[in-house]
C-alpha cells in the first residue's frame, strides 16, 4: 500500500490564487452588466424594464457585502476541490485527449443541465417555511434585485452552490475547461437574471430562448413573488412541477411586443414610446 503523501500547506499557497479567480469571476461580469445598464439610453431602458419596482436605498452595498463572503466561501470550496483532485478523490483530468473533445463537450452540457436540476430541487426546499429564514432570506431581501445580487447569500446557502461541482468531480470526471466555461456560464446567466432588465435580442425572448430558457422576468418574478419560477437556466422544472408564474407568458408576450413596437418606430425614424413608465 502507498501511503499519501499530502502537504496540507499547499492548500494554503493554493487559497489566494483561487480566492482572486472567484473575486474576478464574480467583479468583472457584475460590474460589466451594471455598466452596461447605466449607459442605456433611458427609452430603451423603459421599454426593457421588466421590473416593477426600485431597489432600495443601501440595497447594492448588502448585496456586495453578502456576495464578496459567498465568493470566500466559493474560495475555500475551491480548495477543497484542489486538495481532492491532488489526492485523487475528485477527478480532473488535464489532457484533452484523454477523452476526446466529444466528451468535453458532453460532459460541459451534462454538467449545465444537472445543475439546473441541483439548483431548482434545493431551491425548493430553501423555500420550506422551516429553512427559508436561515438559508434563503438574505437573498430574498432583494425584492427588485441588482446584478449585484448575483450571490448575495447567506453563508448556509453559499455552501449548497458551492458543493455542487464537488459532489460531480467524485463521480464524474472534468476537464478544466469544462469546468470555466461552466462558471463563466453559471454566473453570466446569473447577473443577467438579476439585472432587473431584458438585455437579450427581443428576437431571441420570442423564439426558443424565450421558451426554454430562464430570462430577467423569470427570475425577477421569483424575487416579486416568491412562490413561483425557482428554474436558474431553462423554464422545463418550473413547468414540470407546477411552479411557472401564471403571468410569466403573458408578461413576456408583452415585453416582445414593446420591444419590437420600439424597434419599429425607431427604424421608422420616429422617436420612441414610453407607453410603458413603470
Ligand atoms: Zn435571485
Ligand atoms: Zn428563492
Amino acid at each position: 500500500m502507498s501511503a499519501v503523501c499530502f502537504n496540507p500547506f499547499i492548500m494554503l499557497d493554493a487559497w489566494p490564487a483561487i480566492f482572486v479567480a472567484d473575486l474576478l469571476r464574480y467583479v468583472i461580469p457584475t460590474s460589466f452588466v451594471a455598466l452596461v445598464i447605466s449607459l442605456l439610453p433611458p427609452d430603451w431602458a423603459v421599454l426593457r424594464r421588466v421590473r416593477l419596482r426600485q431597489p432600495e436605498a443601501g440595497q447594492q452595498g448588502r448585496e456586495l457585502s453578502f456576495s464578496l463572503l459567498t465568493v470566500l466561501i466559493f474560495s475555500m470550496n475551491g480548495v477543497v476541490i484542489f486538495a481532492g483532485a491532488k489526492l485523487g478523490w475528485l477527478q480532473i483530468y488535464t489532457a484533452v485527449n484523454d477523452r476526446g473533445w466529444m466528451y468535453l463537450l458532453a460532459s460541459l452540457a451534462g454538467l449545465v443541465v444537472l445543475h439546473d436540476a441541483w439548483f431548482y430541487w434545493t431551491h425548493r426546499l430553501m423555500h420550506r417555511p422551516r429553512w427559508f429564514r436561515w438559508i434563503h432570506g438574505v437573498h430574498h431581501r432583494s425584492v427588485a434585485p441588482t446584478p449585484w445580487a448575483a450571490y448575495s447569500f447567506a453563508p448556509a446557502e453559499a455552501v449548497i452552490h458551492a458543493v455542487f461541482l464537488t459532489l460531480v468531480l467524485a463521480v464524474l470526471p472534468l476537464h478544466p475547461l469544462a469546468i470555466f466555461v461552466f462558471l463563466v456560464h453559471m454566473i453570466a446567466r446569473n447577473v443577467l437574471g438579476h439585472a432587473g432588465i431584458e438585455l437579450v435580442p427581443g428576437r431571441w425572448l420570442a423564439g426558443w430562448w424565450g421558451r426554454w430558457m430562464t430570462t430577467t422576468l423569470h427570475h425577477d418574478l421569483h424575487h416579486a413573488h416568491g412562490r413561483y419560477n425557482f428554474g436558474l437556466y431553462f423554464t422545463w422544472w418550473d413547468r414540470i412541477g407546477g411552479t411557472e408564474h401564471p403571468d410569466y407568458r403573458g408578461r413576456l408576450r408583452e415585453v416582445v411586443h414593446q420591444i419590437a413596437q420600439a424597434s419599429f418606430t425607431t427604424a421608422a425614424g420616429q422617436p420612441r414610446g414610453r407607453e410603458n413608465s413603470k
